[in-house]
């Protein structure tokens, strides 16, 4: 899907009330149950978690324990991939708030207890849950708690993970934010790859340590993130009472901001800050050029480092170019990570990518021919999440059409996706709709009931909803002011009918590829 970047709390505004409206409408619910949902209030989207801030534990242990199946199914159908909430209790914030579930922000009172490391607020649904007798909650498997979307026969509706269920879903450590499921075993060597993977290992075993600190770099997808996960778990293998920490630089930064915040405690929060980062023994930070330029944060994060580095403790930092070459840091801080040891990960060359598409079908039990994995391996050359989203797609739309995996179809699936990403704008797939229907614009957007009025109205509403970053209410807008619940029923149902009738599928694929070939002439 093509969604616009939006900021972390405008994301979460939006995947919430999408969320809520979902719960609201959900007739298995109590009304007891859903004024549980009425005083929640969403902060901000990082990845797949959405942190959602509530008055209690009371009201806490409620969507934990009996609402999380039906929360994270609305999350998943709110958001299109399978999105975790973490939750924070903040009991005085909430007298000074509006109780509307999408209350901005920055509209809140900073708050007071918050504390990321130690509070016992912050956990994952789709981590073993938070128990306040400090037992773990069994962990709901995603495919039993989630039936739908199933995989949708769209390739651009496909949420990431749906193929490699295993692997690639995000299931982070609530302690150490470590992926569990990256880790060296299930990284596949090759000459690109090679050499950082090696003193990756070095760097996990504990004899790696004049490569400190160890900077990963190299383009989008190419295996950064999979390797400090690696690291940390490996080195959590060799030995379980290490302290670990991955953490992303945006996570970084918010963490900082976020004990900076009250003027009352900050000073005793920077100092729990600081003693959370500086008491590590491997810290892992990714994607560390977004601290470009945030200078209060970079002038913290030298002071962790000093701090780790001279007590020899482990560092490992990716990033998207040569430390030489990031932005917006200062001269003292390069030269700090020059010190140590740059590797960079390369695109994967063919016979890389042919293993590595191997070994994801293995992982999910999935038989793919040979020249179905040669296709892939072909045509997706920069990019091993590109890869991996390409099998993705072409074993869920043989799942779904029931059909096998073969190269004819795996070059119908894909062919839609060589060509670049292109904007697709409302009007336009309105004005598809109602072509390919034979219908006028006006009907499709206007009140008519009849049945194949309402069929083309409900595809168009999922298009809209699928190939732009609008939200629910403002594709509501554009049909004439529908409510953002006509939407979400619109859509549900097309995903329905396109899994149960060949034919609605056939329509939706064929009017996806019209929009991308036409948006493509533009
Ligand atoms: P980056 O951080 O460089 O953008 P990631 O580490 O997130 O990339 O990798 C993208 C996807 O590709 C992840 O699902 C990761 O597990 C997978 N991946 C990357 N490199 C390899 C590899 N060598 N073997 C297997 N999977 C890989
Ligand atoms: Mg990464």
């Amino acid at each position: 899907m093509a969604h616009t970047p939006q900021d972390p709390a405008a994301q979460a505004a939006r995947i919430w009330a999408d969320a809520l409206a979902l719960l609201k409408h959900n007739s298995s619910l109590t009304a007891r149950d859903k004024g549980w949902l009425e005083g929640v209030i969403p902060e901000a989207v990082f990845g797949t978690t959405i942190v959602l801030c509530v008055q209690n534990l009371a009201t806490q242990q409620a969507l934990q324990k009996d609402l999380s199946e039906q929360l994270l199914h609305a999350l998943n159908i709110a958001s299109g991939v399978n999105m975790f909430p973490a939750f924070k209790v903040e009991p005085k914030s909430f007298s000074n708030t509006s109780s509307e579930p999408d209350t901005p922000v920055a509209a809140r009172p900073a708050r007071e207890d918050f504390d990321v490391r130690t509070a016992p607020t912050v956990a994952d649904l789709g981590q073993d849950s938070y128990r306040p007798d400090g037992q773990s909650a069994p962990r709901p498997s995603m495919q039993s708690v989630i039936s739908e979307p199933a995989p949708r026969p769209m390739p651009p509706a496909i949420p990431e993970g749906t193929f490699a269920t295993s692997r690639t879903q995000v299931a982070r450590d609530p302690e150490t934010h470590l992926n569990k499921n990256a880790t060296f075993d299930t990284f596949v060597p090759g000459d690109s790859n090679r050499f950082a993977r090696t003193v990756a290992l070095a760097v996990a075993e504990g004899s790696g340590r004049d490569f400190n600190p160890l900077c990963i770099y190299g383009g989008s997808g190419l295996g950064k993130t999979h390797l400090l996960n690696a690291i940390g778990n490996y080195a959590l293998v060799k030995d379980p009472t290490l302290k670990v920490r991955y953490v992303t630089s945006e996570e970084f930064t918010n963490e900082f901001i976020e004990a900076l915040q009250n003027p009352n405690q900050s000073q005793g929060q920077i100092a729990e800050f600081n003693r959370r980062y500086r008491e590590v023994d491997v810290l892992l930070i990714d994607d560390i050029q977004f601290l470009g330029g945030k200078d209060a944060t970079l002038e913290q994060f030298f002071h962790t480092f000093n701090t780790l580095y001279q007590a020899n403790k482990r560092i490992v930092i990716a990033s998207d170019v040569p430390p030489k070459n990031l932005k917006g840091f200062e001269a003292r801080l390069i030269s700090r990570f020059e010190s140590g040891l740059p590797v960079d990960v390369k695109p994967p060359d063919l016979e890389t990518r042919i293993a590595i598409l191997r070994m994801m079908a293995s992982m999910n039990h999935a038989n793919i021919p040979n020249d179905v994995l040669d296709l892939i391996a072909e045509r997706f050359t920069e990019n091993i999440r590109e890869l991996e989203g390409a099998l993705t797609r072409v074993t869920a739309v043989a799942s779904l059409s029931s059909q096998p995996v073969t190269r004819a179809l795996a070059e119908q699936t894909l062919q839609d996706f060589f060509t670049a990403d292109v904007e697709i704008k409302p009007t336009d797939i309105i004005g598809q709709v109602a072509k390919y229907f034979h219908l006028s614009f006006d009907d499709i957007v206007g009140k008519g009931r009849t049945k194949n009025v309402s069929i083309a109205r409900q595809i168009a509403m999922y298009l809209c909803r699928e190939n732009t970053g609008m939200s629910l209410v403002d594709i509501g807008e554009v049909f004439h002011g529908r409510d953002h619940t006509t939407v979400m029923h619109a859509v549900k149902q097309i995903n329905q009918k396109m899994q149960q009738k060949q034919e609605i599928y056939n329509y939706v694929m064929e009017l996806t590829l019209r929009l991308k070939q036409h948006s493509n002439d533009k």
